[in-house]
């Protein structure tokens, strides 16, 4: 089961949330094979994104996208408050093979952070470049240069032959009120904390990732009783839509084929069945 653990210090200047997420990221390659590339990266965005919705609201969502030009392509990964989260990426099977880091599977290009707002017509955006790739760095940076939150994040993913042996991963956020030895403070603590790989290998639970920041500084836990679970919203309806993006011609072209069509849900592997009439259907909607 995993859950995050959430601190916020007495005197309410840096606020941590920790999880190990090993289960989660297990469950979002379940339906699909994936590289040990496209699965640490896939499951280190999964891991920043619930910690992020974490910190939400009450109803509310974020998503997450790194698009790059690097081998593993698109991902995308989606976290409410409540606990649910999927992802996807586009290019499962990119290897690492001729890469100088693992950041270069993502390679240049840009992040886009959506928060979907109950009461709110549009979501906010908040794009940046990618920096390294490496995930962690570009979450951090998009913090600091998006919301203005100085910020410690680190996440990591370790696969094995089964999939993921572990994964898991913390946020330490400034909030405002801090000054700069609290900065100070935070950044020569995560200087001497253990890699997280190596933490998390040992069977570190959410809170063990952290002890370091707690045992230095008072904080008070906060209640967040959300178990974090691995959930898809796909439907026939979501199905559809998706198809009517395709356009008129290409519609047509699929309703003479005359079968019943076959399209797969990317985040969970559910297969839908969409057969002529549907499509007619469809293309009376967009024509
Ligand atoms: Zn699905």
């Amino acid at each position: 089961m995993a859950i995050v653990k959430k601190y916020l210090s007495k005197d309410k200047t840096i606020r941590m949330a920790s999880i190990v997420s090993t289960d989660l990221v297990q469950e979002s390659i379940r339906h699909q094979s994936i590289s040990a590339l496209s699965l640490v990266l896939s499951g280190r965005l999964l891991t920043g994104t619930v910690l992020m919705a974490s910190q939400l609201k009450e109803d509310q969502t974020v998503g997450v996208y790194l698009k790059g030009d690097g081998p593993v392509g698109t991902l995308f990964a989606e976290a409410t408050y409540d606990g649910r989260v999927r992802s996807y990426c586009s290019h499962r099977n990119a290897s690492q093979e001729n890469l100088p880091t693992l950041g270069a599977g993502l390679g240049k290009g840009f992040m886009e952070v959506v928060r979907d707002l109950p009461f709110q017509k549009e979501p906010h955006r908040g794009t940046v470049a990618i920096q390294t790739g490496e995930v962690a760095d570009d979450i951090a940076y998009y913090l600091r240069q998006s919301q203005q939150i100085p910020a410690i994040v680190s996440l990591s993913v370790l696969p094995d032959e089964n999939g993921c042996a572990y994964a898991g991963g913390y946020i330490v956020e400034l909030m405002p009120g801090y000054d700069e030895s609290t900065l100070d403070k935070i950044e020569r603590i995560q200087a001497q904390v253990p890699a997280i790989g190596h933490l998390l290998e040992g069977g570190a639970t959410a809170q063990d990732l952290i002890s370091d920041f707690l045992l230095n500084i008072p904080f008070d836990e906060l209640t967040h009783p959300h178990e974090v679970v691995y959930k898809c919203k796909c439907s026939v309806e979501r199905m559809e839509r998706s198809l009517m993006t395709l356009g008129a011609t290409e519609i047509r072209q699929l309703i003479s084929a005359n079968e019943v069509m076959e399209v797969t849900c990317e985040f969970c592997g559910k297969v839908y069945e969409i057969n002529p009439l549907q499509l007619q259907r469809l293309l009376k909607q967009i024509t």
